[in-house]
């Protein structure tokens, strides 16, 4: 058992190590010595610990590195305020999911046409140039980014949507480590549009910031790549003259952005000024529309995870059950995860016997 692996799934499930001590009936200085490897673990009690944790006993055994969040991958400044056991799950999460990841892409060859570049934005010209020279790089077209999951993983960036455990945290990138592929874990929750500009959000800081210590002025940086990335300003600005609410909706239906990210983008682009910006803002407000915003469009949906599951249970003729031990997970919560129905397998090869 590696003991760094036991801590990583434990708080993985939320636990303290006080309290997986009292589930598995030990004493907490006998848990804490077994964290640190400084106490043996005898097969009984490794039943326990898997039991108590809900995962298979092998997963215990895995040697892979144990990634923390530097500034390379934690910029928010939002998510300091968070508690130290929240992001100690989110971290867990993280690096299970890396881990499980690489296991899963081993036989299978991920399809990406484009790279991520790593650019320095004072070297080519700020941030919304960035923008403009990836843009080109993955030769898209002009106009708005029609499905940006999409286009992120035509890049090789995989995409996770899950619930980050705080609305704190919109999402959290990180470059490739250990031969796993860029990730973006980015919190399920959030309206489709604001997922598209926290997507262009995280690409921002994997360019911009992916192999430096991120400065101060990361976040800015980022949304401004974000918001050129997806509405460059050479084609949107003439749309935005005279923007109001009813235009700013319709807008959002083209450009599949929200309205608040529209007008936001009129008063940078100068074409509306701040006593207008702030009227439109508290006309929104006013609405309830901050939480809530008319005119929902479709959500881009990333599609490498899950067919990743399905070549192996298609193509590779895994079960259910031996693609989840692969994952280091039970078959429940394996299916549960990637959307599988247990009950019914869609596999229809047959085995000979
Ligand atoms: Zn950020």
């Amino acid at each position: 058992m590696n003991p760094q692996m036991l801590q990583l799934l434990r708080e993985s499930r939320g636990l303290s190590s006080a309290q997986l001590a009292k589930t598995i009936g030990v004493s907490p200085a006998t848990m804490s010595k077994i964290e640190h490897g400084l106490a043996p673990v005898a097969d009984d009690r490794l039943t326990r610990i898997a039991q108590a944790l809900d995962y298979p006993p092998d997963a215990f055994a895995w040697n892979d590195q144990v990634y923390g969040f530097g500034s390379a991958v934690f910029y928010h400044r939002k998510q300091q305020s968070l508690p130290q056991s929240t992001l100690r799950s989110i971290q867990a999460q993280v690096n299970l999911t890396r881990m499980r990841l690489t296991r899963l892409s081993q036989s299978v060859e991920i399809d990406t046409r484009f790279k991520v570049p790593v650019l320095d934005a004072t070297e080519v010209g700020g941030p919304a140039a960035a923008a403009r020279a990836v843009r080109a790089m993955w030769a898209l077209p002009m106009g708005p980014i029609r499905n940006i999951a999409a286009t992120l993983e035509r890049a090789g960036i995989v995409i996770i949507r899950a619930d980050l455990e705080s609305q704190k945290i919109s999402a959290i990138s990180i470059p490739p480590l250990d031969g796993a592929p860029h990730m973006m874990f980015v919190n399920a929750s959030q309206p489709a549009d604001r997922e598209r500009f926290t997507l262009a959000h995280e690409l921002a800081h994997l360019v911009l910031h992916g192999d430096a210590i991120a400065p101060e002025t990361a976040e800015k940086e980022a949304d401004e790549f974000a918001a050129e990335f997806l509405m460059p300003a050479s084609e949107i600005r003439a749309q935005l003259k005279g923007i109001s609410l009813q235009r700013a909706a319709q807008l959002k239906l083209i450009w599949r952005v929200s309205m608040g990210a529209l007008i936001r983008r009129a008063r940078d682009l100068g074409v509306i000024d701040e006593a207008r910006y702030r009227s439109l803002n508290v006309q929104i407000s006013q609405r309830g529309w901050r939480t809530v915003e008319p005119a929902p469009i479709e959500r881009d949906v990333p599609t490498v995870m899950r067919d990743l599951v399905k070549v192996h249970l298609d193509d590779h003729e895994y079960s259910v059950s031996e693609l989840a031990s692969v994952a280091g997970m039970h078959p429940h919560e394996f299916a549960a995860r990637y959307d599988i129905d247990v009950a019914t397998p869609k596999r229809t090869h047959l085995r000979a016997l």
